[in-house]
Order: structure tokens, then sequence, then C-alpha cells
């Protein structure tokens, strides 16, 4: 059996010093020669693991033959943002997990199959005209990130009339402003949004849902149903002392500040940041990763990542924390953050830490980390990121109560996706989703029944074969 051909990347050592991308994507040939290890599966495990059903076999087969603008067709039935996915999604928790190549040596490399078509595609192929029939039905989506995108971008090819109001002054919600430029490029997600506005879909910035403008407003400016895809930028605190000291960010600040405000670029751009000596992180997720390697390209002597538990618990993506250890970020593992210490200016200096200790599993069947009490130390730091993890956005839900969310603050939503908000749909981190290709997934599901409930309850039935 061949082996996999592993995605080619950057030196750590050079590029723990920039912001262009760690993996640089296979060659065609490379591309073709992991693309004939497909088994093609009649059954294939593989698009059970999608949560956006793409015909896995089908556009790898296409790549085998050397069919490229086939193989993107095929992936674009499913998937709107193909080159985001090939760099972000979790493949192996998803799609590779269920690969029957995975049985007896390495699964085929789905996302980077699906990154190379989508670049190749980004290459090679002009903008298509848009030959969509518009049925002259309008549709609001709240939010840009990939659960309202994609909720979008379904509604526009049956052909409705889509406006997406975004809270920001740009799109692409964790695509933009938490995912750094060397994972996911700027210009990489502006090409598939610019494929979305080629179907006609229209975007209204630094508009907030629930004050700009009311759910209400939407239906009285004649919008016939709602998508809310406001996602989880709430971010989480420790409480403990010490932790508004100066130069303590959250990690969704710290990002937000370099991704989508070009901190990393002060002065030619006027958004500062602390670019600290001794930066350390909390927490062991991709935003833990994200913050900690985007850190030491800010020029930081010494990254470390402070986690309660060890690395096999982390939730990160297995690359991500190869990448991390790689570039340079020490791991301290089995370690909680007691309390912070600033000079006479209110500065962080440093951190009091104790060590842990795994004791029986939790609610989330992790094992739970336990205290060892005396076990004090200090960990000298000038900027501390917080990656303790994201809850729901608490604007909208806060504004309008019929919504209704649970008690960790997701909207509740039933089987179709339906809030308690007659023909207000919603999907995506907001209503419980946690990565990409999920909140893509709910945002697919939620726009094949809205296009049933809108079929249903107007006047009018929209025609179905929209596409000309
Ligand atoms: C730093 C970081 C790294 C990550 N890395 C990965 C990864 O590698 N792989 C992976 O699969 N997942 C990753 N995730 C998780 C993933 O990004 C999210 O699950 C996903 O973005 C959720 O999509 P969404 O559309 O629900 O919400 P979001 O992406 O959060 O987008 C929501 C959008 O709605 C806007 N909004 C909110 N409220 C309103 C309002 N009232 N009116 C108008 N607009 C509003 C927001 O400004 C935002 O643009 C990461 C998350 C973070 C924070």
């Amino acid at each position: 059996m061949p082996q996999r051909i592993k995605m080619p990347e950057r030196h750590p050592e050079e590029r723990n010093q920039d912001f262009k991308q760690v993996n640089t994507g296979y060659t065609q040939e490379q591309a073709e020669t992991e693309a004939r290890r497909c088994l093609q599966c009649k059954k294939p495990l593989c698009v059970q693991g999608c949560p956006v059903e793409i015909n896995i076999p089908g556009f790898i087969k296409q790549i085998a033959d050397k069919n490229f603008n086939k193989a993107i067709t095929v992936l674009k039935e499913k998937n709107n943002l193909p080159a985001v996915c090939g760099r972000v999604c979790p493949q192996e928790n998803q799609c590779e997990k269920f690969c029957i190549l995975g049985k007896k040596s390495e699964p085929i490399a789905i996302g980077n199959l699906e990154r190379f078509t989508a670049d190749w595609a980004a290459s090679n192929i002009k903008d298509e005209k848009n030959t969509i029939k518009s049925n002259g039905i309008k549709i609001a989506v709240v939010g840009s990130g990939p659960a309202g995108l994609t909720c979008a971008g379904d509604l526009a090819k049956l052909g409705y009339d889509i406006t997406v109001f975004e809270s920001l002054h740009d799109s692409g919600g964790v695509l933009r402003y938490g995912i750094p430029e060397f994972r996911l490029p700027c210009d990489v997600l502006d090409a598939e949004i610019n494929t979305l506005k080629a179907l006609g879909i229209k975007f209204v910035f630094n508009c907030l849902i629930g004050r700009t403008k009311t759910i209400q407003d939407l239906f009285d400016e004649g919008f016939k149903s709602v998508f809310i895809g406001a996602g989880a930028g709430l971010p989480s605190f420790l409480n403990i002392e010490g932790e508004n000291y100066n130069n303590i960010y959250s990690a969704n600040e710290f990002l937000s500040r370099v991704n989508l405000m070009s901190a990393f670029k002060f002065p030619d751009f006027d958004t500062p940041i602390h670019r600290g000596k001794n930066v350390v992180v909390i927490g062991g997720g991709n935003t833990a990763m994200d913050s900690a390697r985007t850190a030491k390209r800010l020029g930081a002597q010494s990254v470390k990542l402070v986690y309660r538990r060890t690395q096999q618990e982390m939730p990160a993506r297995l690359e991500e924390r190869k990448h991390a250890l790689e570039e340079g970020i020490e791991f301290i593992e089995l370690t909680a953050p007691v309390k912070f210490l600033a000079d006479e200016k209110g500065f962080v200096k440093a951190m009091e830490c104790v060590k842990m200790e795994l004791g029986a599993p939790d609610a989330s069947g992790r094992r739970k980390p336990v205290e060892i009490s005396g076990s004090n130390f200090l960990i000298d730091a000038d900027v501390v990121i917080l990656a303790l993890g994201l809850h729901p956005n608490p604007v909208l839900p806060s504004l309008v109560k019929s919504l209704e969310t649970d008690s960790h603050g997701y909207l509740i939503i039933d089987e179709k996706f339906m809030t308690k908000l007659n023909g207000v749909f919603a999907g995506g981190d907001i209503a419980g989703g946690s990565t990409v290709i999920e909140a893509m997934g709910m945002g697919k599901q939620a726009a094949k029944n809205m296009h049933a409930f809108l079929k249903e309850h107007i006047h009018h039935p929209p025609d179905d074969s929209a596409e000309g």
C-alpha cells in the first residue's frame, strides 16, 4: 500500500518569523498520487463523517483522472467554502477518521486534496456568470461566519434574494478575526466570499442586529425569513486575583487586534498591541495554539502554553499542536494559574500557578484535574493571553427574549433548526456547534428547512428550479 503523501510545510525556524502560510499545499503530481490511493468504496464511510456530505470519492476520482474542473464542481455541490475547509477542518475526527485505509495504514488525505482542488480552481477558473433565476423573496442572514455564509450560499443558489447583516466591518466571522493568516490567509477567504457575492448575495456591515435593527425591523422591511449565525464570541475568564492588570488579554481581543485590525503592522496601521518578551497563553484548544504561535511571530523570546491537563487531553487539532511545538512553543502541562502579579504601574509581571494531577473522569469524560496543595510556583510573564473557551454571543438573545436559550446560553432550535420565533432559524456556534464544518452543516440544514418553510407559508411558493 503506497504511503500517504505528506503536506509540504515551511521550516519551523523560518515560518515562526512571519505570517505567511505554514503549509504550502500539494503539487499537481502529489495530489494525483494521493488521489490514486483512494479505494473508491461503494459505500463510502468518509461521507458519513462529513457534516456537509461532500461526495468525497467523487471529487477524489476526478483528481486521479486529472479532471480538476470536474473535481471542483463535485466539491462545490455541497461545500461553499472548500479552500477554508481544506485548511482548517479537523479531518482526523471527521471524514478521515472513517476512511477504510486508516485501518491498515494511513487514511486518504481528504483535507489536503480538498485544499488542492480549491486552490487549483482559484488560479485556473475565471468568475462564472450568475445564471440563477431570482424568485424575489428576501431572506436576512445575521452573521457572516461559516454558518451564515453557508446558509446564504445555499439559499442564493435556490434563487432567494439574500442580505447578510454583519456587526463587524468585514465578513467571515472567526475565519477572519480569529484564525491567523499563517493558517488561513485573508485572500483565500476573500476569494471564497467573492464567489458567494457573485451569486448576488449582499453584505451590510457595521450592523448589529438587535441594536442597529431589530428582527422585527427585518420582517417589516420585507424579509420573509431570518437565519441567525451569530457565533460564540463571548470569552471566558478565570475570575482570579489580578486578572484585570495591563497586558492580560482575552484571546478574542488579542487575535482580533492582530488579524482583523492588522495590529502586527503597527505603526503603519493604528491598532497597537503590546509585543511581550515573555508571553504566557492559558488553554489547550485551537484558540490557545493560534494565540501562542501569533505571539511568537510578533517577536516574543519565550512563549509558554499553560494547560491544566496533559497534551493528550488538549482539544486543539493534532496538526496545530505539532506545529506549535516545532515553532518553539513550550507546553507546561498539569498547571493552573491562581493569581497574577503586577509591577507598581499595574502591568503584569508574573503568574502564580499550582501543579495539578488527573483524577476521576468529569462530565466531559476527560479526567478531572485536581490541585496538588502546596505546589505553588511563579512563571514570569509580561503578556498573558486567556484562551479558555467561548460562550454563545449573548447580544441578540438578551435583546429578543422570545428567542429563548438553554442554561448555557445556546439558542434553542427544533429539529428543523427553527428558533422559538416563527420563521427565524439558527445554526453554528450560537446553537451548539463548535467547528467550522459543524457550523456549515447546520447552516446547510437550516437553509433546506427555510426553503421548505417558505414554500408552505408564503403566498407565491418559491420555484424549485431556480438554477437556469
Ligand atoms: C481562534 C480560533 C481558532 C479556531 N480554529 C478552528 C479550526 O482550526 N478548525 C475548526 O473547525 N474550528 C475552529 N474554530 C472554531 C470555529 O471557528 C467556529 O466553530 C466557527 O467559526 C463558528 O461559525 P459561526 O458561523 O457559527 O460563527 P462565527 O464564525 O463566530 O461568526 C459569527 C459572526 O456573527 C457576527 N455577529 C454576532 N452577533 C451579531 C449580531 N447581533 N448582528 C450581526 N452580526 C453578528 C459576528 O461578528 C461574526 O462575524 C476556531 C475558533 C477560534 C476562536
